[in-house]
């Protein structure tokens, strides 16, 4: 009989799933290296085979259902089953097997690596993007060997809905993750990765219970093993028994429950009782995004995340394929304020390794060539965006957004940058908005100190306190090693934040918070009371917010929130917070 376990790790996206485990993996990289007895030989050859020809069977499936797919989809799988007949990838991992006797997932490694590498000698930029496609074929493989079926297996073999699948990773990417998008899995759980990183920022914004930094989940769970996650604990229980599911199922309905009451306050205007209006507008990172923004209430997007447009594909977007990406939001948005920031890639929003320069790897991505640092590196690249940008504009009021500045001359080269990409399209008589407002991201400590020099430059600023925790702290966001001591309410953090709001406020230049501290209802009062007034996050947490402010007295807590700002001993502070919020 199974025995039920738990596992702790850390809540990325709140709310409880109940469902079977579905394990993915990038599997190649984490094959076991193992000696095959001689007399095995044989049966290791043929384990092989039969996942061969199991591929196989599922890629014709595959072929089959979707008949009316695009035809790029069809020629994707019949390029993946023509590798299946190629000797280079059948044959050779056999003779591996025989003449090393490794088993069958290492010998297919290792001869992936060889066609890998053949296929990078091409100069013909087609053939190489070939090596895609042979390590996706060779995973479908793998995870067959494994006993870990593809996704496509699972839903037609196993007859496993979406919406009872629990994914379990060892890692996922933003990248993986935008993927999932098109999905409705129950929940997401992965062995490593911090509350604050991409990944678990995609994960809230689809609003699915996701516990992250689970160290082993892969490891122990089972394919098919029936899975309790609990994304505000950090927990998830594997094969639990009959009271533990009826428990989680009651606390499931009743989450459920109080946000069908809260979908009551969508209308409501945003203020508080002594009348002050706060702004609440919603984070976006694909124009999917735009109906769960507006089914939240939201005012206005405050922060579209346009780098997820470039993750998960071989090149770059074109200007037209941004601007209609772009306009598809603004115009969604009808007359609301939409905020573009312009791309944030780097570190661990890195492009396809091969759609651009990627010298060496360098050891910390998080301070290297990130955001505003590579678009100015890459002058065609960024001319590319604004004009897409700008395009937009003319179909609402949209403001322009640049991440990770930290000195005055990355402003006046990106304000340079802008008035070239205005003339280029006043040359072409393309209508924009002239005035389009520029707003930088307070998200460098140096920024926040150094204020004034963002203040007169800038028509308007967001703070995104993820970054700002992680370079404030030093703590890598996406490390889960270092995560419990990411915290948001250091005093070190606060300082920043309280200096950065009163210092916009009397220059008369709006600020936002747009990091994940801005979607966090514990914090809403605190905000308040610093003078904050607009409010970014994901669309899930709107309500959630708004629920805070109209039961707020803003006068009141500007006093109470100036005590706690003196209180630098962190058990005080806490306790303080509780008192504000009780
Ligand atoms: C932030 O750093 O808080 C922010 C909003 O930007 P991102 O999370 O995309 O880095
Ligand atoms: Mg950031």
């Amino acid at each position: 009989m199974a025995v039920s376990f738990t596992l702790h790790g850390l809540g990325v996206s709140e709310g409880i799933a109940i469902g079977n485990a579905s394990l993915i993996s990038h599997a190649t990289l984490e094959v076991s290296h193992l000696t095959v007895a001689p007399r095995m030989v044989d049966k290791e050859i043929e384990r092989f085979d039969q996942a061969v020809a199991t591929v196989k069977k599922e890629l014709s499936m595959m072929k089959e259902t979707t008949e009316h797919a695009p035809a790029e989809l069809a020629a994707f799988i019949d390029i993946h089953a023509m590798f299946l007949e190629d000797p280079e990838l059948v044959d050779k991992p056999r003779e591996i097997i025989r003449a090393r006797r490794c088993n069958a997932e290492w010998a297919l490694v290792q001869q992936l690596e060889q066609l890998v590498a053949q296929f990078e000698q091409f100069d013909d930029p087609y053939l190489r993007e070939r090596k895609f496609d042979v390590r996706q074929v060779v995973e479908r493989v793998i995870k067959e060997l494994l006993g870990h079926p593809s996704r496509a297996a699972l839903k037609g073999g196993k007859g496993l809905k979406e919406e009872t699948q629990v994914l379990v990773a060892h890692d996922l990417s933003p990248a993986d993750v935008i993927a999932f998008k098109e999905h409705r899995f129950a929940s997401f759980i992965t062995d490593v990765g911090g509350a604050t990183s991409h990944t678990a920022i995609l994960a809230r914004s689809m609003a699915i219970p996701s516990v992250g930094g689970l160290e082993n989940a892969r490891a122990l769970i089972r394919n098919g093993e029936m899975l309790i996650v609990d994304g505000l604990r950090g927990i998830v229980i594997v094969d639990p028994d009959e009271r533990v599911l009826e428990e989680y199922r009651l606390r499931k309905n009743q989450i459920e429950l109080e946000a069908s009451k809260l979908k009551r306050l969508k209308s409501a205007r945003s203020q508080t009782i002594d009348g002050v209006e706060v702004a609440l507008h919603a984070n976006i990172e694909l124009p999917v995004d735009i109906p769960e923004a507006l089914e939240g209430g939201a005012e206005g997007v405050g922060l579209f995340r346009t780098e997820f447009l470039f993750l998960d594909r071989g090149d770059m977007p074109d200007e037209q394929e941004q601007y209609e990406a772009y306009k598809k939001v603004v115009k969604g948005m009808a007359g609301r304020p939409v905020t573009i920031r312009t791309f944030d890639l780097g570190s661990d929003k890195d492009l396809h390794p091969d759609s651009m320069r990627h010298d060496r790897v360098r050891t910390n991505p998080a301070l290297g060539r990130r955001a505003i640092r590579l678009s100015l590196a890459e002058p065609q690249l960024f001319q590319t965006q604004l004009r897409a940008i700008l395009r937009a504009s003319k179909y609402g009021p949209t403001k322009l957004l640049i991440p990770m500045l930290a000195h005055a001359h990355e402003i006046d080269q990106t304000l340079a940058a802008l008035e070239q990409a205005k003339a280029s399209l006043r040359e072409e008589k393309a209508s924009f908005d002239e005035n389009i407002q520029v707003g930088g991201m307070i998200e460098i400590p140096a920024a926040a100190l150094a204020i004034g020099l963002f203040l007169r430059r800038l028509d308007f600023l967001s703070i995104g306190t993820n970054d700002l925790i992680q370079y404030t702290l030093a703590i890598d966001r996406s490390d889960e090693q270092v995560a419990g001591l990411f915290d948001p309410l250091h005093p070190a953090v606060l300082m920043l934040l309280a200096h950065t709001i009163t210092s916009a406020e009397k220059a008369g230049v709006p600020v936002s918070v747009c990091g994940e501290m801005a979607g966090n209802p514990v914090l809403t009062r605190l905000f308040l009371g610093m003078g904050l007034r607009i409010f970014s996050m994901h669309p899930s947490q709107i309500l959630k917010v708004k629920n805070r402010v109209l039961k707020a007295n803003a006068g009141e807590l500007a006093p109470a929130v100036r005590r706690i700002l003196r209180l630098d001993e962190p058990a005080k502070l806490r306790e303080a917070l509780e008192r504000l919020n009780a």
